[in-house]
């Protein structure tokens, strides 16, 4: 592809759900755009995280595009939570309907992307030194898509194979006969653990800090429920936006301390035999006192007890944190995978595994030979795609300096001091803690129709205020502070990657009050930005 000398009205970096929205909507405007993305196809998350299992824990019904009609009713969902093969073939199945593949430059590595104030553009170089310009640049860079390899002495040391759960091998990998080593024991581990124990000879578990996890209970989808759901989709989705976690489930509002033991238990039951987050709506006070939410802990404790049959394996199997405090796993098989003889748990005790030796991994003071290592050790969540990528913003300012003490955003949508650059689902906004798609589609269409309203009034800046800015991430804090969730060492506070600022990033206000701030904003000529 030649250079481009004539600006595009905007480039996108990224081609996941959030980059082919914003793609989608911003060429039916009339504008020109341009997006990069790194992998070889579209699907985000989705193209990259191929390990065994994988799968999403919202229903499928829920996990996807409402901004056609034609298109909810057209694609047919095969599971209640779709597997990732079936969620990439959905992926692809947009970019062909839409024709979206022409303005997307695959196997394409944004490196820098500075802010030319002369020219009042952005100029985006990629990998190989091409270099493209922009008026506007969307980052949308995905939440969850910067691989944490952990780093852990002797690493390159090792003989065997080694994978991360987040960059799996697109042809599949077979463990038959293998050793295998699980380092880690969130959502991933979760769900590629019972797979990778029924192939492999031998899978050591080395689990750090121990996870909650409620069944899925997945299974075929009844055509007649889709059915239903396909019939009144736009009440499903209304219904969904209206909640918190922008999500259509049942959510009880009574306090667990308020009821009987034997209501709490038949609730605690009845969300468990339902199965998957749900599990957090049993009652309204779950994430907000520790009260409830030890009951709710304990419950699951006694299950682990129930399924697990050795009680010292049941023991280090069972959390003791605060329930949904790290993001609740939801599993198919796993608790009962550690009754299987070809199965060892090796719990680390809140520390990292010790080394990595040629032969192995060692941990307690012990070596455990193996063949293959599976680091299911998640993300630098949310800030980290975006400074992976050199960003210089007014004043010739790097968004690493900016946020060396922590993430500042205004609305996870604009960033003060970085003119005519988004993020969709941004630190500062209820992103990951909310159903991911009707939260992209909300933010692409509030960048597209302010891209819009720029055009139209003609003007062609606009950047976020820093005392606006700075109201929104002291608000954001100010609510994480009322959730238990911000108190544990988790990735929505930066724990799991050593050195990075702790801070809770996401807006925990919810998607309601989210919607409703972003919409107000934009009623009063986009208040707190500064346009021109
Ligand atoms: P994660 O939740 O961050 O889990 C990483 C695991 O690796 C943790 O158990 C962590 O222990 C451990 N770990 C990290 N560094 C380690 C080290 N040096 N030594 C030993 N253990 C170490 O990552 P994830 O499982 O990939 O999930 C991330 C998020 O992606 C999820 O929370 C979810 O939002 C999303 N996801 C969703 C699905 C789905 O839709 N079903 C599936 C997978 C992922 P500590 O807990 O002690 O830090």
């Amino acid at each position: 592809m030649a250079d481009h000398t004539r600006p595009f009205d905007a480039v996108i970096v990224g081609a996941g759900f959030a980059g082919m929205y914003m793609l989608y909507r911003l060429r039916g405007m009339g504008f020109s755009v341009r997006v990069f993305e790194a992998g070889s196809g579209v699907g985000g998350t989705w193209y990259w995280n191929r390990y065994p299992g994988a799968r999403c824990d919202v229903e499928s019904m829920q996990y996807s595009y409402q901004f056609s009609e034609e298109l909810q009713q057209e694609w047919v969902w095969s599971e209640r939570y779709s597997p990732q093969p079936e969620i990439l073939r959905y992926a692809n199945h947009v970019a062909d309907r839409f024709d979206l593949r022409r303005d997307i430059r695959f196997d394409t590595r944004v490196h820098s992307a500075a802010f030319d104030e002369a020219a009042n553009c952005w100029v985006v170089e990629m990998g190989d030194g091409e270099r493209v310009s922009a008026t506007h640049c969307i980052m949308a860079t995905g939440c969850l898509s910067s691989a944490n390899m952990p780093r852990i002495p002797g690493i390159d040391s090792f003989e065997g194979a080694t994978y991360h759960t987040g960059r799996w091998p697109h042809e599949g990998v077979d463990f038959s006969g293998k050793r295998v080593g699980v380092i880690g024991t969130g959502s991933s581990a979760i769900q590629s653990i019972p797979l990778i124990a029924e192939e492999a000879a031998h899978l050591y578990v080395f689990q750090r800090t121990p996870n909650y996890a409620i069944p899925a209970h997945n299974q075929k989808l009844d055509p007649e429920y889709q059915a239903a759901i396909k019939a009144d989709y736009a009440g499903l989705r209304a219904r969904a936006k209206a909640t918190i976690p922008g999500l259509d489930f049942n959510f009880n509002m009574a306090s667990a301390l308020s009821v009987s033991e034997e209501e709490r238990q038949r609730e605690f039951e009845a969300r468990w035999a339902y199965g998957g987050l749900p599990f957090i709506g049993v009652f309204g006070d779950l994430l907000l006192d520790q009260r409830a939410n030890d009951l709710a802990a304990e419950f699951v404790r006694g299950k682990i007890r129930d399924i697990v049959h050795d009680p010292d394996t049941a023991e280090m199997l069972s959390p003791t944190n605060v329930i949904g405090c790290k993001r609740l796993c939801v599993d198919t098989g796993y608790w009962a995978t550690f009754n299987r003889p070809n199965v060892t748990l090796i719990d680390v005790g809140g520390e990292p595994v010790e080394a990595i030796i040629p032969a192995g991994i060692r941990a307690k003071g012990q070596e455990y030979a193996v063949d293959a290592i599976v680091f299911a050790t998640g993300f630098d969540a949310m800030t980290g795609a975006l400074l992976k990528i050199d960003i210089t913003g007014a004043g010739g300012r790097r968004l690493t300096d900016k946020w060396r003490e922590a993430p500042k955003t205004y609305l996870g949508l604009g960033i003060a001091g970085f003119p005519n650059l988004f993020t969709i689902t941004g630190p500062g906004s209820p992103s990951v803690l909310t159903n991911m798609l009707p939260s992209i589609e909300q933010h692409v269409e509030w960048i597209a129709d302010c891209i819009f309203y720029l055009r139209d009034q003609g003007l062609n800046r606009i950047e976020a205020a820093a005392e606006a800015e700075e109201s929104w991430v002291a608000h954001v804090r100010e609510v994480a502070g009322f959730s238990l969730r911000s108190t544990c060492s988790s990735w929505y506070v930066g724990a799991n990657v050593p050195g990075k600022p702790r801070v809770f990033m996401p807006y925990i206000g919810g998607f309601p009050a989210y919607v409703q701030k972003c919409d107000a904003v934009a009623a009063n000529r986009y208040e707190g930005f500064t346009i021109g």
